[in-house]
This record gives structure tokens, sequence and C-alpha cells, in this order.
């Protein structure tokens, strides 16, 4: 028991599962659990639903196909694509209107040179919109809450201790996934954990207005893993400041340098005669790969086209065209903590495979297996897959290739 555990916190909820996070792998957990009928809280720590997808400005919502004309994810995954872009598109935005995969009369357009099933969206409306969808759904919204520590008994988390205006309060709930990203909970809980090594690039995507309207300015694209680097590659990293982004000083500094970053882009445009005006920066920091949780299952990059007899969905590879993967559930889950399962950028993934798994549609299709596994049971060790997998398909989801039509002789 730390220090915080220490001093008494009432309890101020009970759920059946609280969903700590709610960037889209929370959002998908909460709706998941909460169409199974349960009592779901979800805890955010700042005041807006979709985490890097809307306050970290990263709304690209990238593919839920594997590029040769067929689709992999669905689900809750395609739900959420479908409402994010449910108020149309903005002007500037509909060179990624995905307009052949939304008419299913369009069908024999999809193909491996098409425009793969993507889309941008405003962050704006999407944050207002799944908040919506969660209360209509019936899931209970903590907003500035943050979870800080876990109350143990034996090998299961009893309750979560928050910080927010009202002080430090628990909530007890029955199962808890990890959402936060950053594997927050299972790291208080003491389950195995790993830290990203390679650290991140310094990114600031923002928004601003110029003559021609506004646009989202990527600053500070995608790095390349480690280990698929060449010399030139390499050659070019040389010096280049990364960030763990997990502790508060460094993360501190990282949204400075980023602020920092922002106005050098802002005063070289207006140096080149743009008429340029920001009008949205992130409010929290665009880290893309920080901890891990050490799963039953570690799925690598090399597993493409892998049968996995307990898979909760597929997702392809946003990077190139051609690879998909089925999503062990083991993946989710370590048996240390019996109750605590992860879903999204947090999940168990070898350092090749985080760069696929980090992205808006694999968060989606693993919050919404864990969300309805948290809804099943408080031990996920002795979950029954199957059930689990059959009221996945029940919902919309494919579980292995062999069942989307793709030849595998
Ligand atoms: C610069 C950059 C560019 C990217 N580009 C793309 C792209 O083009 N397309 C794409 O699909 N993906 C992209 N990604 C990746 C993608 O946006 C994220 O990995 C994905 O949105 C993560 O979703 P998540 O729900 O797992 O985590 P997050 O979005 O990180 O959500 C976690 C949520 O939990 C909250 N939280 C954290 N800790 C706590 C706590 N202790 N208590 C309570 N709440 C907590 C956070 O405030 C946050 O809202 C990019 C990422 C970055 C950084």
């Amino acid at each position: 028991m730390n220090i915080r555990e220490k001093l008494v916190s009432p309890i101020a909820h009970t759920c059946d599962v609280l969903v700590c996070g709610g960037g889209f792998a929370g959002i998908a957990a909460a709706l998941s659990a909460a169409r199974s009928g349960k009592r779901v809280i979800l805890l955010e720590k700042t005041y807006t639903l979709g985490g890097l997808g809307t306050a970290g400005l990263v709304t690209i919502y990238l593919p839920l196909c594997d590029g040769m004309g067929k689709q992999v994810s669905f689900g809750i995954a395609e739900e959420l694509f479908r409402l994010s872009i449910s108020m149309g598109m903005e002007p500037q935005l509909e060179m990624r209107y995905p307009d052949i995969w939304l008419d299913e009369d369009r069908a024999s357009e999809r193909n491996e040179k098409s425009m793969r099933f993507e889309t941008q969206y405003n962050p704006h409306l999407f944050a207002i919109m799944a908040e919506q969808l969660l209360r209509k759904e019936g899931v209970v919204i903590l907003y500035g809450a943050s979870a800080v520590a876990v109350k143990m008994k034996k090998d299961k988390i009893s309750s979560v201790l928050i910080e927010g205006k009202s002080g430090r309060q628990a909530i007890q709930a029955v199962s808890v996934v990890d959402a936060t990203g950053d594997c927050d909970i299972a790291k208080f809980a003491g389950a195995r954990t790993e830290n990203f090594q390679q650290g991140n690039v310094l990114a600031s995507w923002y928004y601003f207005m110029d003559e021609k309207g506004y646009h989202l300015n990527i600053l500070g694209f995608a790095d390349i893993p480690d280990d698929q680097k060449t010399d030139a590659d390499r050659e070019k990293d040389k010096g280049k400041k990364r960030y763990a982004g997990l502790g508060t000083e460094e993360l501190s500094r990282m949204m400075q340098d980023s602020h920092s970053s922002t106005m050098q882009d802002v005063i070289s445009r207006r140096g080149k005669g743009q008429d340029v005006w920001p009008v949205t920066i992130a409010s929290i920091p665009q880290v893309r790969m920080t901890r891990k949780i050490v799963g039953e299952y570690t799925l690598d990059v090399a597993e493409e086209h892998t049968y996995m007899a307990d898979s909760i969905g597929m997702v392809s590879d946003w990077r190139k065209r051609g690879p998909v993967y089925e999503v062990p559930f083991g993946t989710l889950y370590s048996k240390n903590v019996k109750n605590l399962i992860t879903a999204g950028r947090c999940v168990s993934v070898t350092e090749s495979m985080w760069d696929i798994m980090r992205v808006i549609p694999c968060c989606a299709v693993t919050g919404e297996a864990a969300g309805l596994a948290a809804a099943m049971t408080d031990d996920f060790s002795t979950l029954d897959v199957h059930a689990l997998q059959n009221e996945l398909v029940r919902r919309g989801v494919v579980l292995h290739e062999q069942d989307n039509g793709r030849d595998l002789s």
C-alpha cells in the first residue's frame, strides 16, 4: 500500500465496470460494457472525450481496411468512424471522404489502388457526439478525475482512487479497464509493464487559419521503429530529442517545446507571405507510445495473416497495404491482476508492432473487446473466451481472416 492509499478516501461511487481514460479506447470500452446492461463509469482527467484523437488534434481516422479492398475492422471501430463524419465533411477535408466505402453500391471500386477506408474528422464535433452517445447508453462520465492509485484485495483491484475538484475519492468497481494510454492503472496495481525504449519525437500538430480556410498542420511525422531503420534513417535521427512521456517534468518540457515549434512554424509561414493564425493547439501532450502491459500474449509485427484462436477482432497496418493481424485476447490482460484489462495504445505488443496497434481503429477494436470482457467477468484469466467471441460476432465484429472471405489456400 502506498502513501496515498493510507489516507482515508471515501467511496464516492460504485459500479460494475470502471473505464479509466476517455480516448477512443475508453469510449469503445464504455459503450461496449454499457450495452451489456452494466453500470459503467468512465473517468477522464481532462474535460473532453477523445484523448489524442480530439484534445491531441490527431484527427485522421486511419484505415479500417487492409489496403487491398477489404474491410477488416468492424463493430464499434466502424461505428465511431461513421459517427466522426456523421455531421458531414468540412470543405477542405473532402479529399479524405471515403465515399466508395460508405456506399455499398460502389463496393466493386474498392481495390489495392483505391483510397483506403480512412477519413479526417472535426475533433470538437466528435468529442461532443461521443459524449452524447455515451450518455444515451447510460454511461456516467466523470471529468476532471485523474486515477492516482488503486486499492488491492489480494490479486484484484477493489477500488481506484481519483483526484479531482472534490479532492480524493475512491470508486469501487467489479472490473477495471485501463484505457489511460499510458497503462497507469496496471502500473499502480503492480502488473508487469514495459516502457517505450525508443522515445517519442516532438510533435506539434495544430490547426491554423489562412486565406484559404483552416487546416490541420501535421508538424512532427511518425517515427520509424528502431529495428526497421536503415543506416540513412539512423544518420538523420542523430541528435533528435526524444521524450519518454511518463513524467510530470518531462511532459511539461515537451509541451513547451511543442508550443515553441508551433510559434516557429507560424513565424516561418508568415515570413513567406502566408497569413497564418493558429485556431487550436493541443491541450494534451502528443506522445505516441509510452508504457504498455506485458500481457499473456505479446503480438509481433511478423504475425501478419496468422490465425489466432482467441482473436477478438482484426486490424490492418496503416503504413502499408496488405498486412492483417488477428488480435489475441491474451494481449489485453495479465493474470497478475485478475480484474484488470487494458485497451488502446497500452496493450501487449512488441516495440515494432506498437506503431501499428497504437492508432485509432486498433484502439477502438481492443476497447470494444475489453469493455465487453469486463462486463462478463471479474477474472480475465478464467473468462470463457468463446462466449466473448460469440457476443463480439453477434455485435458485428469479424474475428478471423478466414471468416472475412480471404483465400488462405
Ligand atoms: C503526433 C501523433 C500523431 C498521430 N497520428 C495518428 C493518425 O493520423 N491517425 C491515427 O489513427 N492515430 C494517430 N496517432 C495515434 C492515436 O491518436 C492514439 O494512439 C490513439 O488515439 C490512442 O487512443 P487511446 O484511447 O488508447 O489513448 P489516448 O488517446 O491517449 O486516451 C487516453 C485518455 O485517458 C486520459 N487519462 C490518461 N491518464 C489518466 C488517468 N490517470 N486518469 C484519468 N484519465 C487519464 C487522457 O486524458 C486521455 O483522454 C497519433 C498520435 C500522435 C501522438
